[in-house]
């Protein structure tokens, strides 16, 4: 399986890193190997001094598809998860002002963090969700997908044109603002709407 995630999707977090806003959405994949096992902590890899949590609300597809329309994306998937998308931020400013692929600030072992899943009819609209990131109690991030650019299905049918999504592949719809630095020690949680959706400890 493979995770495709999606950056620049939140105005607010766009303008936080400085960054122009895009055409088309930015795509990029991490591999299995970036999942952060269950119960595990995040340990903060020796290549880098800031890394950066990034809350995002995930999608699980349940279907084969390619080039899937967008009015038929809601077939393609069940259940709404909530996750980070750990960042070397310091290595991926590197890469990304010599044009380079963000690979290594992005898709290191540990670097995907998947909290439990929810089915989407329990959560009305999926163009409406809060979430929410606390870090040590004190809420980081706060963000709704009814803010992002390209919305869930319009997310489905755009990276269905390079990659065949299949079952179990999971889509990271991007992250709102308020992405900053974990240091050890540090405690995070991820709430969608009301439900906690995971627990990470940081060392
Ligand atoms: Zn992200």
């Amino acid at each position: 399986m493979k995770l495709i995630c999606i950056g620049r999707n939140y105005a607010k977090h766009i303008a936080e890193l400085d960054n122009e806003k895009p055409e088309y959405p930015v795509v990029f994949l991490k591999p299995d190997s970036a999942i952060l096992l269950k119960q595990h902590p995040f340990v903060i890899p020796e290549f880098t001094e800031n890394v950066h949590y990034e809350v995002e609300v995930l999608v699980k597809i349940k279907k084969l598809g390619k080039y899937i329309d967008k009015k038929f994306a809601p077939s393609y998937y069940d259940e709404i998860g909530l996750g980070i998308d750990f960042t070397a931020r310091d290595l991926q400013k590197k890469l990304k002002e010599k044009g380079l692929p963000w690979e290594k600030a992005k898709a290191f072992d540990g670097s995907a963090v998947i909290g439990k899943w929810l089915s989407k009819e329990a959560l009305g609209s999926v163009n409406a969700i809060p979430f929410s990131l606390e870090k040590n109690g004190t809420i980081v991030q706060d963000g709704n997908t009814q803010s992002m650019l390209w919305k869930i299905d319009e997310l489905i049918s755009y990276v269905s044109q390079y990659f065949t999504l299949k079952i179990g592949d999971i889509i990271f719809t991007g992250t709102p603002a308020g992405v900053g630095p974990v240091a050890p020690n540090d405690k995070l949680k991820g709430f969608l709407g009301k439900e906690a959706m995971f627990t990470i400890k940081v060392k």
